[in-house]
């Protein structure tokens, strides 16, 4: 197989993000998203479809999921505001644009997980019980009550 796949923080020039009202209208790049869809379940707002295609978090992504080599199960990608609000989302969260909510359950070592998406170049980490949130936003790191209890020894 090529390896088309490069280290997303050289050298990949961006299209602006792009908000699309429905997951089958973005032109995917399959050879450079090999291990997603927008359609998957929950990557596009599971409410109405809508898609924010932000191709450097995507590259990231698809990075992160290349140094694991583990499959990545999204529990939230992007989220409409109407979602946002009725999953109790923040007003202004990541998922509003393009944040990822990583499971960490199929995963042996979820520190992998972690690393894989720091050495990738996301800068936002919330760390829950079963998932890591990351995102490109502000450079911030936030746990939940259960989530410290799971992480906070890795991490140390
Ligand atoms: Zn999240």
């Amino acid at each position: 197989m090529i390896e088309l796949l490069q280290n997303p923080n050289v050298a990949i020039s961006h299209q602006e993000p792009l908000l699309y009202s429905h997951w089958s209208e973005v032109p995917w790049d399959f050879e450079r998203w090999p291990n997603f869809s927008p359609g998957e379940p929950r990557l596009a707002c599971p409410r109405n479809g809508e898609f924010y295609f932000d191709t450097d978090a995507l590259d990231r992504l698809q990075y992160a999921r290349k140094l694991v080599g583990e499959s990545f199960k999204i529990n939230s990608g992007h989220r409409s505001p109407i979602h946002n609000a009725l999953v109790g989302g923040k007003p202004l969260s990541q998922h509003l644009k393009l944040g990822f909510d990583i499971s960490i359950l199929n995963h042996k070592d979820p520190m992998r997980v972690y690393t894989a998406c720091r050495e990738s170049g996301f800068t936002g980490f919330g760390f829950y019980f079963t998932f890591l949130h990351v995102d490109t936003g502000r450079a911030r790191r936030w746990f939940t009550k259960l989530g410290e209890k799971r992480w906070t020894s890795l991490l140390a």
